[in-house]
């Protein structure tokens, strides 16, 4: 019984690196947070030795009393957060969960719309790169040039491909997704309509988006964005066929064993979400987001939609020198960890990108306020527009070094 800094120096050195780096840098990336130090004990807990394979009650191995318990407990609080009726919280991960959701309602070769990968859709809601859109036949929509999705427009393409499902939800749309105008655009189609709520979870959870229910037929989400929870996905239903459905696509369709300590952490995570104080958190999300978007306009940075209604910007760099490749490094070099992205109609590849994605959730749950976002903002642009600058980049990051000593989250690299 050797602590990992005596039993595996080499990893722990990795670790403590890490540490060291989500310290002293800036977490801006949309789809990161922090999870709890009690969310971290879950999952670092001895239920990773459980083999635990069907649900509960059902299950497959002998010596489950507890990790029946401690699943139902996450499925009971899930659909207590977003008021469904059934859920599935054995979905290593959100690509896990959408695979899932294809395998339970689809043949190959059936037809999904979802949106644009380039214009802020997930790989796994028809790219072709992806499983999504080898196994099935792909359709899409997008964003006007004003940033925003027309749903008249994306009734009328629904209207001329006839899918069999239409996935809305996205990782890089800045503004509410109207689940209702969906559920019109699905039912006149004769459409499954499927909601992947993974960016913005936390906020619905609060009731500070509108919630997918009850206007999706089934709604996916990660755990580890705005949820706050561990790496993982989520499956709900208020539709019990469709709920048998799901369960047999996760097991035995495309998972084996469920990852008992992660639904541990996911139920700790849910609990936190269930708290009073999660209202306020989400609410801090929104306005520090949308404060950083509007000093970085006021700084003369295009945001794609002309803003937020969420927990995101996203830069357009079309009137810039530089892409958004350049400028995460140059942002990264300042000690402020963002990512480059695509923007709709982009010229460049998706490995330069003329766009780059800011998020405000991890540096909320920091306890970050107004004070400090309005620094970050200016210090943003700041890097921006001086690219080439490195002294300045140097400067930058000592002084958001400083800024961060008053916001540990963490005292230790592991618990
Ligand atoms: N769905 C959306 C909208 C996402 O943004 C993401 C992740 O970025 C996923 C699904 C996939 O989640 P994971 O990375 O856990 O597979």
């Amino acid at each position: 019984e050797e602590d990992l800094s005596v039993a595996d120096t080499e990893v722990f050195a990795i670790i403590q690196n890490e540490f060291e780096r989500q310290s002293t840098h800036l977490e801006m990336i949309a789809s990161e947070n922090f999870t709890s130090p009690a969310v971290m004990e879950a999952m670092g807990s001895i239920f990773t030795n459980k083999y635990a394979e069907g649900y509960p009650n059902k299950r497959y191995y002998g010596g489950c009393q507890f990790a029946d318990q401690v699943e139902q407990l996450a499925k009971d609080r899930l659909c207590k957060i977003f008021g469904c009726d059934y859920a599935n919280v054995q979905p290593h991960s959100g690509s896990q969960a959408n695979g899932a959701v294809y395998a339970a309602l689809l043949q190959a070769g059936d037809k999904i719309l979802g949106m644009d990968l380039r214009h802020g859709g997930h790989l796994t809601h028809g790219a072709k790169p992806s499983f999504s859109g080898k196994n099935y036949h792909s359709f899409t929509y997008g964003v006007e040039a004003d940033g925003r999705m027309d749903y008249e427009k994306i009734a009328q393409i629904a209207e001329i491909v006839k899918p069999k499902i239409i996935v809305c939800g996205a990782s890089a749309y800045t503004r509410e997704i109207d689940f209702k105008k969906f559920r019109t655009i699905a039912e006149r189609v004769g459409a499954i309509l499927f909601a992947d709520i993974a960016h913005i979870a936390g906020l619905v959870a609060a009731g500070e988006h509108m919630n997918p229910f009850p206007y999706a037929d089934v709604v996916t989400s990660t755990t580890h964005k705005t949820l706050r929870g561990p790496r993982g996905g989520v499956i709900m239903t208020n539709n019990e066929e469709i709920a048998k459905k799901i369960d047999s696509a996760i097991f035995p369709g495309i998972q084996g064993g469920p990852l008992v300590h992660v639904i541990a952490a996911k139920a700790v995570a849910f609990g936190e979400v269930l708290h009073p104080s999660w209202k306020e958190y989400a609410k801090a999300v929104k306005s520090n987001a949308k404060l950083l978007g509007e000093i970085m306009n006021q700084r003369g940075f295009q945001l794609i939609s002309g803003g937020t209604d969420n927990h995101m910007i996203l830069i357009s760099l079309m009137d810039k020198e530089f892409s958004g490749e350049e400028a995460s490094v140059a942002l990264e070099n300042a000690g402020i960890t963002v990512n480059k992205n695509s923007i709709p109609s982009d010229p460049r590849p998706a490995s330069s990108t003329s766009g780059i994605r800011i998020g405000s959730a991890a540096l909320t749950t920091l306890g970050m306020k107004e004070k400090e976002f309005t620094l970050i903002a200016h210090r943003i642009s700041d890097v921006l527009d001086d690219i080439q600058n490195i002294p300045l980049q140097m400067e930058i990051k000592a002084e958001l070094e400083t800024l961060l000593k008053g916001f540990r989250v963490y005292n230790y690299a592991t618990y």
